[in-house]
């Protein structure tokens, strides 16, 4: 069988996205890492919830779904545990992933679910015409915010950190083949990875062309710390969202291997559930008489 290229995991549609949108180095850097991986067409899944870049599993050649807002999430869950032999990649944006889905992205850290996610992260909610968004920075004019917004902005990194993610990333997408290295990396983490890639949005904050671009620390070095969740988390506070890599990783068992293990429990063992006996115990004997 012929090796795959980066361009065999294009799909037929043409991207309608803005003429020097970031998202298109996103979609260039993950055809890039799929080739690199050689993952089968059959074995991947794109999932997204809705915003510009929500439109990428329609630009891949696999299985896809472009989902409601902010719920990507649970859709790849449930995707994950029932087909755990894909692999399984959820594509969002910022508002997608930090706001109106942020709920969804806490827990399924927590989870450790094995899902590798793709923030592109504009801080804007381009699609629907330019409002603040929650990485927004602090003073930023928007359709929403024409004095300057008054939110101060969130950082991604330390979120993610903060809720268990195991491998924690950042990367820019007019470096396709580094940020592609690191969707490798994130791909192959048996575990959850947050890649946060900044994807300038060109239409409503063109200032992002060259801004980004001319500020950030473009080395893609793993950070100092990547073994201490602490220091990693004290790393992305403060860097003001300018340094590219991998920040933090980490092995840990994943949502995965104790359902296995509850499983495994239920063939052999009675449930457990603490404290219902004397529950029981001390129900009034009427309860349930009317049943009887
Ligand atoms: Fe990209 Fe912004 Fe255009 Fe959406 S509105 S396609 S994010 S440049
Ligand atoms: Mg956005």
């Amino acid at each position: 069988m012929k090796p795959l290229r980066a361009r065999d995991y294009l799909s037929e549609l043409k991207p309608i996205w803005c003429p020097g949108c970031g998202d298109f180095g996103v979609l260039n850097a993950l055809t890039l890492a799929f080739a690199a991986l050689q993952l089968q067409r059959e074995k991947l899944a794109i999932i997204s919830g809705i915003g510009c870049s929500s439109r990428i599993p329609g630009y891949i050649h696999s299985y896809g779904f472009h989902g409601i807002h902010g719920r990507a999430l649970p859709l790849a869950t449930g995707l994950k545990l029932s087909r755990p032999e894909l692999v399984v990649v959820v594509t969002m944006g910022d508002g997608d992933a930090y706001s109106i889905g942020g709920n969804h992205l806490i827990h399924a850290a927590r989870r450790n679910l094995d899902l590798t996610c793709i923030v592109m992260d504009n801080h804007v909610y381009g699609m629907t015409l330019g409002q603040m968004s929650p990485t927004t920075p602090l003073g930023d004019f928007t359709s929403t915010t024409p004095y300057g917004s008054i939110d101060f902005p969130l950082n991604p990194l330390v979120l993610a950190l903060a809720s268990g993610a195991t491998f924690v990333a950042r990367g820019f997408s007019w470096d396709p083949k580094p940020l592609a290295t690191l969707m490798v990396r994130g791909i192959q983490h048996r575990g959850f990875s947050v890649i946060d890639v900044l994807s300038p949005c060109v239409t409503f904050r063109p200032e992002d062309r060259t801004g980004l671009r001319d500020q950030l620390k473009r080395s893609y070095g793993e950070q100092p710390n990547t073994r201490d969740r602490f220091e990693a988390m004290r790393d992305a506070a403060a860097d003001a969202g300018r340094r590219l890599g991998i920040f933090y990783v980490e092995e840990r068992r994943t949502y995965r291997d104790n359902w296995d293990a509850n499983a495994q429990m239920a063939k052999s063992e009675p449930a457990r559930v603490r404290g219902l006996d004397s529950i029981i115990a001390a129900l009034p004997d009427s309860i349930g008489q009317d049943a009887i």
